[in-house]
């Protein structure tokens, strides 16, 4: 896959933690995402939110969209609409998908690049795959992570980073058989380019078949690995994990996975994405685009929206349809 790698042997190592003076987390939970159909109507893969949102603290979503082969035509994204209270984070592993917002953000997210958008006060955006894959066709693969902002920052200015793939920071594991590319937040003192309002550490591994993954992690963050493909174990006590499941661990300093001696078919390796954070432990409002503290906030988004002071859709990205809405 096109996701950015590296040859693990030239990389800086992960530490290797003492067994005895290491408090490892515990698997606390292990939850099977749920498929759901999301924007024009393509389907994506949601671990979380489930029963329980506060297990995920910071974060509030995360959608895995594929891996699918699409054929001509049927690429499908999430045209024009709002969004107010938090972060959508985008991160592109194969094919692509052009993202453009109301205040001039914008750009190709793919092979391996990441978007974070803080929609903070208010923003419009349009995620759809870009005309060509729609056209051709094409591996199609990335997923979109929702992190929550505390009530002191939900009206923060909108903001848009583009990460190329090149920018994360690359490590390898302690026996050099996993490679991890940390995308946001800090890892053993080494630090991910994605700049976040919530203290979080978001990373993508390439686990080799057999070999171990030892993360040390801040005990005041929550930590939670999902599986993109590929199958393994979590845990000091080893339970099996496998694509499209997601392990809530519980408290400790650091965590262990190991990758299974053998592979399903379509996943030479085991990819997994671990992502943990501050807990924000503040009440959630969320309807639909909109992630507030209270029902009230909620109100008040959608009479933003609907009196056009979330942002405008650009002129050159409007259709005659919308003009002749704004006129009447
Ligand atoms: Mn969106």
């Amino acid at each position: 896959m096109p996701a950015i790698t590296a040859d693990t042997l030239t990389l800086p190592r992960l530490p290797d933690l003492p067994e005895s003076a290491t408090t490892w987390r515990g698997v606390r939970r292990i939850v099977r995402a749920e498929k759901f159909l999301e924007g024009e109507g393509f389907q994506v893969r949601r671990p979380f939110p489930g029963a329980d949102l506060a297990l995920a603290d910071p974060f509030l979503l995360l959608d895995h969209m594929g891996a699918v082969e699409y054929g001509p035509g049927e690429a499908k994204g999430a045209p024009w609409h709002p969004h107010r209270g938090f972060e959508t984070v985008t991160y592109m592993i194969d094919g692509a998908m052009q993202h453009t917002d109301s205040i001039g953000g914008g750009g190709l997210i793919t092979d391996g690049s990441t978007q974070w958008m803080t929609a903070g006060s208010g923003i419009l955006h349009n995620e759809v795959p870009p005309q060509e894959l729609v056209a051709k066709g094409g591996l199609f693969h990335g997923v979109q992570l929702w992190v929550n902002l505390p009530r002191s920052l939900k009206m923060a200015q909108p903001r848009y980073q583009d990460i190329a793939a090149g920018d994360a920071m690359l490590l390898a594991s302690d026996d050099g058989g996993a490679l991890v590319r940390v995308i946001a937040g800090d890892l053993a003192g080494h630090r991910g380019p994605g700049s976040t309002y919530t203290p979080i550490t978001y990373l993508h591994a390439t686990v080799s078949a057999g070999a171990r993954l030892v993360l040390p992690w801040p005990a005041e963050f929550n930590v939670l690995v999902y599986v993109l493909s590929g199958r393994g174990t979590v845990g000091a006590e080893g339970r099996p994990l496998e694509e499209g499941q997601l392990a809530v661990f519980g408290p400790g300093d650091a965590l262990t996975a190991r990758a299974a001696e053998t592979q399903p078919g379509n996943s030479p390796s085991w990819e997994v994405l671990v992502l943990g954070g501050l807990p924000i432990n503040e009440p959630v409002a969320r309807y639909g685009p909109f992630v507030m503290n209270t029902r009230q906030e909620i109100i008040q988004a959608f009479e933003d929206y609907q009196a056009g002071r979330l942002g405008q859709i650009p002129a050159a990205h409007r259709t005659a349809a919308d003009i002749r809405l704004e006129e009447s």
